[in-house]
């Protein structure tokens, strides 16, 4: 009894995933690092929502947002890919997974996907848990699934054939290559944060082998920390700066809309109006899972661009798509779960 329940439970589950369209968003804020800076986020709930507080508005505004999951600004990295972790180990079932880091310049995106920036291994982030996990994995099954990582940070200006494949065997290796993938990504300093990077990092991992049955499996996991999302001020970025800003804001969008597109389960996906979206096409729709992490800086300063971000993951997250789908969701849940109780029915008689 107690198992069949458990595997109804887990079917539920599964169910309330798919059709959620296997799009998922976590929303993380990163600590407050100016003391005496008012702070932005006026609570966070433990079943995903959030309240933002308006700083300079002197009745203090609020605005709530509802993801899959808010990570507080004490949450630790263990904390964060404990969550992720199913996700990364169904790319070795077969399935496409694309994780993204999307927000401000200073808002914690690499510190999630790499670590801190002080390159204090302590800290490590998704990446190279992901890649630890999936090696492992890969070792235990010794059903010889290897792993190929394409690194590739690839600056606006620089078209994809820069991206490198490599064969890895084993986690020292993938961060020697992230390292140079660094390396190599270019920092541009704006007024806003001599760190900020123009640049999206998207580090691919395929996976090949074969499931129980003998069949191939050919799986890939994206790894993608996206470059800021801040707006540009024409007065503080002119020339090519201007340009590459308009340039990344611009893919920043086209992913939006992709997103968009797949949670309302439109027919037409606009993957080509840009570079990133094509390049992660295969991994975006279909029954690829995707995650999104929402960061945002708590500060006040910060308010304005945390706004956005927050609107811009709230409208790639299927959960708040409107009273129709919402309707149409519930429904379909009600169903299930009457179907459920039959079952469980049938089984205590059975018992
Ligand atoms: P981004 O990649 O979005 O520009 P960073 O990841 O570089 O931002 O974060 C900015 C700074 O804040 C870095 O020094 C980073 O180590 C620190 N930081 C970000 N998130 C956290 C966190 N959750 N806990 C502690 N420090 C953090
Ligand atoms: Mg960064």
């Amino acid at each position: 009894g107690y198992h069949q329940a458990v595997k109804e439970n887990r079917q539920l589950y599964n169910t309330l995933q798919e059709l959620r369209g296997n799009i998922r968003v976590f929303c993380r804020i990163r600590p407050i690092f100016n003391e005496e800076g008012k702070c932005t986020i006026d609570y966070i709930g433990n079943d995903g929502s959030l309240m933002v507080i308006d700083p300079f508005k002197p009745q203090n505004t609020c605005k709530i947002f509802q993801f899959n999951k808010v990570f507080g600004p004490t949450a630790t990295q263990d904390e964060v890919y404990k969550d992720t972790q199913a996700l990364i180990r169904s790319v070795m079932d077969g399935y496409n997974v694309c994780i993204f880091a999307y927000g401000q310049t200073g808002s914690g995106k690499t510190h999630t996907m790499c670590g801190p920036s002080n390159g204090s291994s302590k800290d490590i982030g998704i990446n190279y848990m992901a890649l630890n996990d999936l090696f492992q994995i890969s070792s235990i099954r010794e059903d010889n699934r290897t792993l190929e990582i394409r690194s590739c940070s690839n600056n606006v200006w620089l078209s994809l054939p820069d991206a490198n494949m490599h064969l890895v065997q084993s986690t020292a290796d993938v961060l020697n290559l992230m390292k140079l993938g660094e390396k190599n990504r270019t920092f541009g300093s704006t007024a806003m944060n001599h760190r900020s990077s123009r640049s999206h990092s998207v580090l691919t991992v395929h996976v090949h082998g074969k499931d129980i049955s003998g069949g191939a499996i050919h799986s890939c996991l994206h790894l993608v920390d996206l470059a800021g999302s801040e707006r540009v001020d024409k007065s503080e970025a002119t020339g090519d700066r201007l340009k590459e800003a308009q340039h990344i804001n611009k893919s920043l969008s086209c992913l939006g809309d992709v997103i968009t597109a797949l949670a309302q389960k439109n027919s037409h996906i606009p993957y080509r109006n840009s570079k990133l979206t094509q390049l992660l096409q295969n991994s975006l729709g279909g029954n690829a899972k995707m995650l999104m992490f929402a960061h945002v800086s708590p500060e006040a300063d910060s308010y304005g661009e945390t706004i956005s971000t927050l609107k811009f993951a709230q409208r790639a997250s299927t959960v708040e798509l409107g009273a129709a789908h919402l309707n149409k969701e519930s429904s379909e849940i009600r169903e299930l779960k009457e179907q459920i109780d039959g079952l469980k029915n049938a089984l205590a008689i059975k018992e």
